[in-house]
Parts: C-alpha cells; structure tokens; sequence
C-alpha cells in the first residue's frame, strides 16, 4: 500500500527504531510510547486488521510478540512487571494506523503504561443468547454462506 505508513516503514522509506524480524513480521518501537520498550509488531504484508489476516502473517505475529515479550523481560535495564498485548481494529476502537499491529506494552507499575477501564454495561442480551447467536452464526459461515470468510 503506497499510502501507509507502516509499508513505509517496512521499505525503509521512513525511519524507525527496529528491533527484530521474522519472514512475516517485524517488530519497532512505537513513536509515541506509553512506557518504556512500548513495541508494535506488524506483519510484512499489509494487512487492515487481525480478523483478516492471512494465517502465514498472523503466525509471524504472533511467534514476534512472544520473542520480544521474552527480551523485554530479560531486559536488566528495564524492571518489566507485566505486558499488555493489544490490537485496536477499527475506528471506534481506537485504530489510527490501518496496517495491522500489536501493541506490546510493559507495565513497571499500576499508574504506568496501559490502563484498562470497562464500562458496565446494564441491559445486557441474556449470555445464552449471545452463545446461541454465535454457534449460529459460526454454523452458516462453515457451510459457506458468508463468502467473505
Ligand atoms: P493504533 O492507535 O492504530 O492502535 O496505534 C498506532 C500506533 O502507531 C500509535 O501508538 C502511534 O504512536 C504509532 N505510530 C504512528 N506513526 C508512527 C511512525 O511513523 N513510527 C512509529 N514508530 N510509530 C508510529
Ligand atoms: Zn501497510
């Protein structure tokens, strides 16, 4: 994609502090970090978002976010705690960059880094009906009659 940053990344075109490859994925820290070693990991292949990625890329992902989860983590410069994984899919979800990526986030304490609030949702569709609507759902698209699946 000539437009996207991230391609422009993978090139070379624009400059980045990279960490770590595989064949499908490459991993860089992010420009504008929310803690220290914050890392995005991105497929080769330009992709929109995790639901449609091929299964090559999404393996060298996901292999590359477990590697660099473990050199953070070793790391004796930094005191990792814990690890927030993210990917943000869609606008409403907080997607700026339409290449697929992973947030790999080190916590070193409970006020840094990523913080995750939920809202309680009240009215919420009976959990038997979601299960219901899923196996549904799930049933119609392996027999094929969603074909963008
Ligand atoms: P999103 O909000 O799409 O999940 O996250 C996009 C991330 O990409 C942001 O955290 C942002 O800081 C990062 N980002 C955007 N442009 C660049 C860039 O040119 N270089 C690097 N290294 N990170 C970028
Ligand atoms: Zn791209």
């Amino acid at each position: 994609m000539s437009d996207c940053i991230f391609c422009k990344i993978i090139s070379g075109e624009i400059p980045s502090y990279k960490l770590c490859e595989n064949d499908h994925a490459i991993a860089f820290l992010d420009v504008n970090p929310a803690a220290e070693g914050h890392t995005l990991v991105i497929p080769k292949k330009h992709c929109l978002d995790l639901s449609i990625c091929d299964q090559e890329s999404l393996q060298g992902v996901i292999m590359l976010v477990q590697h660099v989860s473990r050199v953070l983590q070793r790391s004796k410069k930094l005191d990792v705690w814990g690890i927030n994984y993210l990917s943000n899919q869609g606008k409403i979800a907080g997607q700026v960059v339409n290449h697929f990526h992973m947030h790999v986030i080190p916590k070193y304490s409970v006020n840094e880094g990523l913080k995750i609030t939920t809202e309680n949702v009240v009215n919420l569709i009976p959990l038997k009906k979601v299960q219901e609507n899923f196996v549904k759902t799930q049933k119609k698209m392996l027999k094929g009659r969603f074909s963008k699946f």
